[in-house]
This record gives structure tokens, sequence and C-alpha cells, in this order.
């Protein structure tokens, strides 16, 4: 379990004087006047006390105000305006039974309105039938959710074009019921294309109705979004917007030669060194998949966030690395195409290359939240203090810990020397120390990790990339009523030739004993690992019997023996 960090200091310029030590106080969550219900969803989700910007928000929002927070992905922003919306539904909810669409959740993507969703829903989850809540991001036909929005849910969560043609159709009518508008990640709608869609959409709105906009920069984008939509906002804007402190974030380095890089990892992970979950980061699909098929080598399993799979295939690999199906995902800044191809309408083609240019720097990390890293790895090292800081914003996320350890290449020394400049002289004067380890140590694995390399081909890559989409099109919904049609071209892709990825040499997954380092040899630790056996079975069961008797014979009371002495 991750452990939990001490207090922060906020600064809220507006609100709050910066010598009140009013400012230390620390609202609970059951000091905010919440229902029974969402405290109990609360500590459902073992959440024992709000995360600054919630501390900060929540009152805010439930008192009515407008409110732009400068908050960190990761700093808990999004039950920070969803507690307050659930709130105050429920309080409406009191008055009258009224069914209507008060509140309307637009982010830049739909990874971001499907994890605004489950926020809701997980924090609604004892009040479902008050709080209604629907997300129309999904890439299905406008008409399709068309009924959806006719049962008028409390809560409708949507990218702005996606809710903009829903309004210009009449699926969705808010003039007279919006009571609250709340823009996630609000410095990535603009940069996301959606400046229009969104000026567009704030046509359909009444003339009042609150707003909270949550943002990770106070960019130009934003600062013109706050004129658009907030009045006399409330800002609230946390001391530590980029990382988190380094009680909290450990942040390391190693310098190697790209070609070690593999051996590097390889022995961080089988040493068992580099311990819960995980995300690598590379720099390109492909050497995500190399790296994946390397692993896999020595029995390191892992799962790979293609950027070039449908966007529901890439949400239920985050869901499986969530639910701790694999402790490690390796992932590429190429995988922000997250955000670009998936909901792109036919209407918003000529924005595409502008908004995946734009993205292109955040990559998968930003905004998307996976669950309980514990560590990042840049594998490579990533090309801008921004991406860098997207990146290992993935770890240390809401109240617990993490590290991140990045390799430094002989040629990535000037960006890291630029990032770790930038990073000291920033506001939390954090610094990459170096990580204490000696590449001498580990010489003895280096002929496994070039083995292990040598399997690893350009073909074998290649074969499973395409591996992995063919199985999307066979799975492919979408495509079963022309596979339904056409079953000679389903049969011609089942019986296509095998795919043969790199040959997996089972002699690579033990660590034998020379091999562990001095320093590690007195550790508990186990690094062999049993070789795979067809005799397995029955010596399992067996191996329990002798372990079984062995237990009894330890036990006193089962085996001692009463020996009748022959002398008596
Ligand atoms: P967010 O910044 O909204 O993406 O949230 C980051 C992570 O923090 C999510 O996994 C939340 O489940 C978690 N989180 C949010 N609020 C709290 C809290 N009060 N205590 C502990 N974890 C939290």
């Amino acid at each position: 379990m991750a452990k939990k960090k001490s207090k922060k200091k906020v600064i809220n310029k507006l609100v709050l004087d910066e010598d009140n030590n009013e400012e230390e106080k620390r609202v609970e969550f059951h000091e905010m006047g919440l229902d029974d219900r969402l405290l109990k969803d609360i500590a459902k989700l073992g959440w024992e006390k709000p995360t600054v910007i919630q501390e900060q928000a929540i009152p805010m929002i439930l008192e009515g105000k407008d409110v732009l927070a400068r908050a960190r992905t990761g700093s808990g922003k999004t039950a920070a305006f969803v507690v307050p919306l659930i709130q105050k539904i429920l309080l409406r909810k009191q008055r009258t039974e009224e069914q209507y669409v008060s509140t309307l959740v637009l982010t830049p993507s739909r990874e971001l309105c499907r994890q605004a969703y489950s926020n809701i829903q997980d924090l609604s989850s004892s009040c479902s039938r008050e709080v209604k809540c629907a997300d129309v991001s999904g890439q299905v036909n406008i008409k399709a959710q068309r009924s959806i929005l006719m049962e008028k849910p409390d809560i409708v969560v949507g990218t702005p074009g996606r809710i903009l043609q829903h309004l210009q159709c009449s699926n969705l009518d808010l003039k007279e019921s919006l009571e609250m508008l709340v823009i996630d990640e609000a410095d990535l709608v603009f940069s996301f294309g959606y400046e229009s869609d969104l000026k567009a959409l704030l046509e359909y709105l009444p003339k009042i109705y609150q707003s909270v906009l949550m943002s990770a920069t106070l960019s130009e984008e934003v600062l013109t979004l706050k004129k658009l939509v907030l009045h006399n906002p409330v800002i609230l804007k946390l001391e530590d917007s980029d990382l988190p402190d380094t009680d909290q974030l450990m942040q390391y380095h190693v310098k190697c030669c790209q070609a070690d890089k593999f051996l590097l990892i390889f022995t961080l992970l089988k040493l068992k060194l580099i311990r819960g979950k995980t995300i690598i980061f590379v720099n390109t699909i492909d050497r995500c998949i190399r790296l994946k098929l390397f692993l896999e080598q020595f029995k390191i399993s892992s799962c790979v966030l293609n950027s070039e799979l449908p966007v529901n295939s890439r949400c239920h690999i985050v869901n499986q690395f969530n639910s701790g199906l694999y402790d490690i995902i390796i992932a590429s800044d190429e995988s922000v195409l997250l955000d670009t191809k998936s909901h792109v309408t036919d209407q918003e083609k000529p924005r595409r290359d502008k908004r995946k240019n734009r993205a292109k720097e955040y990559g998968v990390s930003r905004g998307i939240d996976f669950q309980n890293v514990s560590n990042v790895i840049n594998f490579d090292f990533p090309p801008s203090l921004k991406a860098y800081i997207h990146r290992v914003g993935r770890t240390a996320r809401g109240d617990q810990l993490g590290t991140s350890l990045s390799f430094v290449g002989e040629n990535e020394l000037e960006v890291f020397n630029e990032i770790e400049g930038a990073l000291q002289s920033g506001e939390s004067a954090s610094s990459l120390k170096p990580y204490q380890f000696r590449m001498s140590e580990i010489e003895g694995f280096r002929y496994r990790a070039q083995d292990a390399l040598r399997a690893v081909t350009k073909v074998a890559v290649k074969e499973a990339r395409l591996k992995e989409i063919k199985s999307e099109i066979l799975n492919s919904k979408k495509l079963k009523t022309y596979f339904d049609d056409n079953p000679r071209d389903l049969k011609l892709l089942r019986h296509d030739k095998a795919l043969h990825s790199a040959k997996v040499h089972s002699e690579l997954s033990t660590v034998p004993d020379y091999l562990v380092p001095k320093a590690l040899k007195g550790s508990n630790i186990s690094y062999s690992r049993k070789r795979a056996n067809p005799d397995a079975g029955s010596r399992r069961a067996e191996t329990k019997a002798i372990r079984i008797k062995k237990k009894k014979e330890e036990n006193p009371l089962k085996s001692f023996k009463f020996k009748r002495s022959s002398q008596t």
C-alpha cells in the first residue's frame, strides 16, 4: 500500500492572506456539510482527507462561486468539482423531483470524459437513483445517444464538439435548465482545437449559471476562456502546480549509453529493484513493442499502450493496468493520438493536424488516470520539460508516494541538462538525483540482454504490430456486420499466416545466483524462477504432500509419537 504524505501548504492568492495562519487549517470531508451518502462513497474509495485542491475548491463551489483552479493532474482535481456538483444535485432533489440536465462537464478528450464519468459514478454509487449521469463522448452516431439525453440525466459529460452537435440537433436543450458548467483540463480545450466549438456552444447556454474551470496551467488560452465563461471568479492557485514535493516524489536519473538501456531495465526489473506498478515511457511505438518483446524474453510481462489501436482498446488496456492485471505498461508520447484520431468528427477534420501537433507535446501522460503507479521510468528521456512533467506526474498522485527514474543516453545529455536546470530553478526546486547503481555490478547480465535483443528483430517488431492490429480487426464490433456479409474476408484474416514474433528462450528467465550482485545477495528476495516443467503438476502435488508431512513433523503436537519403552 502506498504511504500517505504529510500536509502541504497552499497559497490561494485571492482567497487567503499569505500571512494568515488560517491557511494551515485542514478541513475534513465530514466538515464540509456533505450528504451522508456522498461521505459513504468517499470512504468507500478509501480517501481519508481531502487533497489540497479539494479542500479549497469544494466549499467555494458549494457556496455557488465561479472557480478557476490551477491544479495539476494527480492533485485530486476531478473530485474537487465532482463532490460539490453531486452535493448540489442531492440538495436540489430534496426540494423538487423535477428531472432536468443541470450540469454540463466538458473535457477535451473521450478518455478524460470517461474518467470524469467514472469518478461521478464512484462518488454517486450510494445515490445513483437521485444522481443520473450520461457520458455522450462515445464515438457512436449521435442519433443513438438521443434516447439517453431524452431521459434528461442530471449531469451530461462530453467533449465540446460532441455536445455542440447534440445542441445543434436539439437532442439537448440547456437554455432553461443549466445550473453548472465545468470545463476540465481547460488549457487543452483550445489546444485540441475546440475553440470555435466552445464559443458556439456557449450561445446555447442560459445567461446565468455557475462555472468551474480546472486547468494545469494558467495559459493565455485559459485566460481567454476565463473571460468567456467565468464571472468574478475565485482563483485557486496551488503553490506547487507542476510536480509534487520531493518528500512525495523522488526523482532519479542514470547516465548510460543507449545500448545499455535494455540491459539496465532488464536487470532492474529482474533484480526487483523496481517494484510495484510501473509506467515505462519510450519515444516511439516501435520501441514500445521492441521493449515489450525484449522483456518477454525474460518472462517479464507488460502491456503496450499503442496509439494505433482504437480508443476503446486503449481504455481497456488502461483499465486492465489499473485493475492490476499488468504491473508494467509501456507507453510512448505518440499515444497522444488517443485524443485526436478517435474523437474527430467529419466536421472537425481540418483541425486534426493542428490538434495533433499541439497535443503531441503532452502525450499519453496528460490527464489519463493511471492508478497507484509507484514508478515512472523514462526509458527514453522526454523531449521537453513539459513532457517530463506530464510523464513523471503519473506517479505520486493524490496522497501517494512515487519514484521516477530517467535513463539518460549520451545523445540526450543536452536536453537532460536543460530540463534539470529548469526544474532546479522552478517553484518546486526539485532535482534529479543520480541513481546509485554501478553498471559494473551487472556486467554478468550483458550476454543475456544481448541474446534477448538479437531475438527481437525488426521483423518481429513489425509482426507484433500487425498481430495486434489483426486481432483488433477480428474483435471489432464495427466490422462485425461487414464480416457477417463477407465471411470469406474473415476466413482469410483468421487463416492468415501465423505470425512468429520474437522467439522466447526460457533459460533467460532465471537469474542464477552467481549473477546476483554482492550487495543484493543477503536480501530475502528470490530471483530465480522455477523452470517450466512438463511434470510440474504431479511434482507440485508431491511437494505439497511432503510439505504437509514436514509441517506435521515440525509441529511437536502432531509429530509426537508415543513409543512404548521395551524395558518396561
Ligand atoms: P485527479 O487529479 O482527479 O486525476 O486524481 C488523481 C488520483 O487521486 C485519482 O486516482 C483519485 O482517485 C485520487 N484521489 C482523489 N482524491 C483523493 C483523496 N482525497 N485522497 C486520496 N486519493 C484521492
